[in-house]
């Protein structure tokens, strides 16, 4: 009798550099034999990613440029590493839809990350998201390709994470037992800091988060909470709820992770310490359970947990979510390029911290009225560049 050998899932981490990939890496090297790494991509980080394919041994790797490409051969040479390197766009889209992965970790920042994400859903992958932006900018296309693809979307996003682990499986049942959902936020590190002294506001002091370690771009929207306004609209494509049942409450301890208000009015929540290996494992061992390497929460030694309302005037780009989710398909394209742009801005010293809500509210104002068809991905990529031109010539405008 021979016993039965599950085959290890095949796993290509698409930004396997950054914050999220590495934690990725972290959990998947806990469990060798349950997972196995097939393919990696890095933008930067040549070194850290030669490193990484010793370590894991995948069949690809991936860079964005012949120069980039030819630098990590040598690296790999060197180290008798029989990764195969490629460059390009395309090449990481082919990665996310080949037939050796079973399952994409999307952990690339940005809208960059649309195409690769794209591919992974319409191959039928299972799709670990945590590139916001892909599903902010792709919207119903995006949850088309996955349906059509067959593909499994599983949120490692901390707060949709928490939603999806308080629903049924059963996904047609969603919004009939829904009332809304209520989206925790920390408030970043100036939720009581004077909104008069924004102006003074340095990158290194936007993005030294309270409470997590994570990429600067992620980490300035958590100052400015429109990580908060991305993640509304994040969560109206995954969960498929109307603007109007979404909400967001701060939580300044980062403990419970979001909230499911059920029609029934019961609350369920799920907490934990603020750690992204968590919401990864559960992505990656779904629906199974496994160790993450995150601590426990110890109950003995909370001191308290806390809500607050959001301060709109402290925070004004987390009413964008709202608005330009009712506004024409394509808006909230728009509000993520301009933030793209602004964020950039504001980490060259090109423009201040208040600035950055300035670019993004007059680029969709001005982008208003000539969106253009967004029916296809390629229109949506046209979409952004040229939301992308508009917002870097009004963020001239601010420049200090
Ligand atoms: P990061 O900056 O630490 O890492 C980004 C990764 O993407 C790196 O590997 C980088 O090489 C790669 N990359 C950057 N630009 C690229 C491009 N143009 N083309 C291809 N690859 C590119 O970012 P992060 O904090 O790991 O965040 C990644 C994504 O996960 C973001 O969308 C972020 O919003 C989301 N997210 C992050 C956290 C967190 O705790 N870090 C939590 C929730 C969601
Ligand atoms: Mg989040």
């Amino acid at each position: 009798m021979s016993a039965e050998v599950t085959p290890a899932q095949r796993i290509a981490i698409l930004g396997s550099t950054g914050s999220i990939g590495t934690s990725t890496l972290d959990v998947v090297a806990r469990h060798p034999g349950r997972f196995e790494i097939a393919g990696l991509s890095a933008y930067q980080r040549v070194d850290l990613l030669a490193e990484q394919c010793a370590r894991f041994r995948p069949r690809v790797a991936v860079v964005p440029t012949e120069e980039r490409a030819r630098d990590l051969r040598g690296r790999l040479a060197q180290a008798g590493v029989a990764t195969e390197v490629r460059a390009g766009a395309a090449a990481l889209s082919e990665l996310a839809a080949a037939d050796d992965v079973d399952a994409v970790m999307a952990a690339i920042v940005g809208a960059a990350g649309l195409a690769p994400c794209m591919a992974a859903a319409s191959a039928g992958k299972r799709l670990l998201l945590a590139n916001k932006e892909a599903l902010v900018v792709g919207g119903a296309l995006f949850m088309r390709a996955v349906e059509q693809g067959g593909a499994l979307l599983l949120p490692i996003d901390s707060e949709h994470s928490a939603i999806f682990q308080c629903l049924p499986e059963d996904r047609d049942t969603w919004s009939r037992r829904i009332d809304h959902i209520v989206l925790t936020a920390s408030g970043g590190p100036f939720r009581t800091r004077d909104p008069a002294t924004f102006v003074d506001v340095t990158p290194e002091q936007a993005v030294a988060h309270p409470n997590w370690v994570m990429g600067r771009k992620i980490s300035v929207d958590s100052a400015t909470m429109m990580n908060k306004a991305l993640e509304v609209i994040e969560a109206r494509w995954l969960f498929g709820l109307e603007p109007d049942r979404i909400r967001v409450v701060i939580h300044p301890q980062s403990i419970v992770h979001s909230m499911v208000v059920c029609r029934d009015a019961s609350v369920l929540a799920q907490l934990g310490t603020p750690d992204m290996r968590v919401p990864i494992a559960y992505g990656l061992a779904y629906p199974e359970r496994v160790e993450s390497g995150a601590s426990r929460l110890d109950f003995e030694q909370l001191a308290s947990l806390s809500f607050e309302p959001v301060d709109l005037r402290r925070f004004p780009g987390l009413q964008l979510a709202w608005d330009t989710l009712r506004a024409p398909v394509g808006t909230t394209a728009v509000l993520n390029a301009a933030n793209e742009e602004a964020v950039a801005a504001f980490l060259d010293r090109r423009i201040g911290f208040a600035a950055i809500h300035e670019v993004n509210a007059r680029t969709v104002d001005e982008m208003l009225g000539r969106l253009g068809d967004v029916a296809t991905l390629d229109e949506l990529i046209d979409l952004d560049r040229r939301a992308r031109d508009v917002a870097r010539r009004v963020a001239e405008g601010l420049a200090r």
